[in-house]
């Protein structure tokens, strides 16, 4: 999904809940209108907006689609503003009461929006429909100034709804980068090992199953001892490339210094042992002699509802025993799955 796109997703979540109490409060202020003057009737107009403004506003909670969510916002406005109208228009002694409003509805749906052309569309539609409302005597000499109504309250409309996106959207990429940065390993630009375990937790929840790999670079520290601190940090980052390249992962991740983990989804057994084969093969070639490198694996199957705690320890386990046995080798239930095991490229 794009970047803006996710952006006005997020920004759109941040805004429903004020969004849909704006909204009520229109309501409430609809429905107070029809209620406590004694002149208006009930009639099947303003019985079929009053529906319309509640099917809006509820649609407008539950809407995924963001430009249909964006779309009702306007309808909604336009619906209230012709509900007020439609009452005012039949009501003269209201009519003093449509300037007061327009500004009111022009002014408060700036906090409606997710975009700013979408809030000056809202308000042409919402001088466009109570502006014939205003052509009486009541407003006859002072015509200018109802220009100025329009113009200023458009305006601060206008400077607010671009002000508060403007700061939401920079507060939001903040976020997101600060997110990233705190789930991103640094020096191999994989997962770092809180997001590796969230992915995995989550992973869990949903009932998935399939096989952990723990994955723990042979004798790393002769690299780093032999070639300096410089190389070990590229074999650690030609080993995340591997694990990127590597087809068919779930997700996998820097879990330590020079451990990293795998996560393969599915049931299929051999297949699971077929990619972690492949990996290390992937593994061993990826650099050249002499900085080349090797790295041991210890596997374990997780299904529905396990412990996540007990998939690493048996996964601990089991690269225990590839790395006691030889290393350059994965194991699975205390057994070695590659043979032979135990050649090295060192
Ligand atoms: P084994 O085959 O049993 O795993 O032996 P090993 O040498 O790989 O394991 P050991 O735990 O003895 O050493 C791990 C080394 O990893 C020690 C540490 O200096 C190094 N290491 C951890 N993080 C980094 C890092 O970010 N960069 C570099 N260059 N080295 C690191
Ligand atoms: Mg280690
Ligand atoms: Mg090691």
């Amino acid at each position: 999904m794009p970047a803006h796109l996710k952006l006005r997703l997020r920004m759109r979540r941040l805004l429903s809940p004020a969004v849909i109490q704006a909204e009520g409060i229109g309501i409430v202020a609809w429905a107070a209108l029809l209620l406590i003057h004694p002149a208006i009737e009930f009639d099947s107009f303003s019985l079929l907006l009053s529906a319309c403004l509640l099917v809006v506003c509820r649609l407008h909670y539950v809407i995924e689609n963001l430009h249909l969510w964006r779309l009702l916002g306007v309808v909604y406005v336009v619906v209230l503003s012709a509900g007020f109208a439609y009452v005012i228009g039949a009501h003269d002694e209201l009519r003093v009461f449509v300037l007061p409003l327009a500004v009111i509805l022009v002014i408060s749906s700036a906090i409606l929006f997710i975009s700013v052309q979408d809030y000056l569309i809202c308000t042409s539609l919402v001088w466009l429909i109570l502006w014939p409302l205003m052509q009486t005597d009541v407003y006859v000499e002072t015509q200018t100034f109802l220009w100025l109504f329009c113009a200023s309250s458009v305006s601060i409309g206008f400077v607010l709804s671009f002000s508060y996106l403007k700061t939401l959207r920079s507060v939001l990429l903040v976020e997101s980068e600060f997110r990233v940065m705190a789930e991103t390993d640094y020096l191999t630009s994989i997962l770092n090992r809180r997001a590796f375990m969230q992915c995995f937790d989550d992973l869990l929840a949903d009932g998935q199953s399939g096989y952990f790999l723990m994955l723990d670079i042979d004798s790393f520290k002769s690299k780093n001892d032999l070639y300096g601190h410089d190389v070990g940090d590229k074999i650690l980052c030609a080993m995340a490339a591997c694990l990127r390249n590597a087809k068919g992962s779930h997700s996998f991740g820097r879990i330590g210094g020079e451990e990293f983990g795998v996560l393969w989804l599915g049931d299929d057994s051999a297949l699971a042992c077929d990619f972690a084969l492949d990996l290390l093969q992937a593994i061993r070639r990826s650099v050249a002699a002499p900085h080349n490198y090797t790295c041991s694996a210890g596997m374990a199957r997780f299904s529905a509802g396990a412990d996540m705690s007990v998939v690493l320890k048996v996964a601990d386990r089991n690269l225990y025993s590839a790395k006691r046995n030889g290393k350059d080798c994965v194991y699975l239930e205390g057994e070695p799955v590659a043979a032979p095991c135990g050649a090295t490229t060192e």
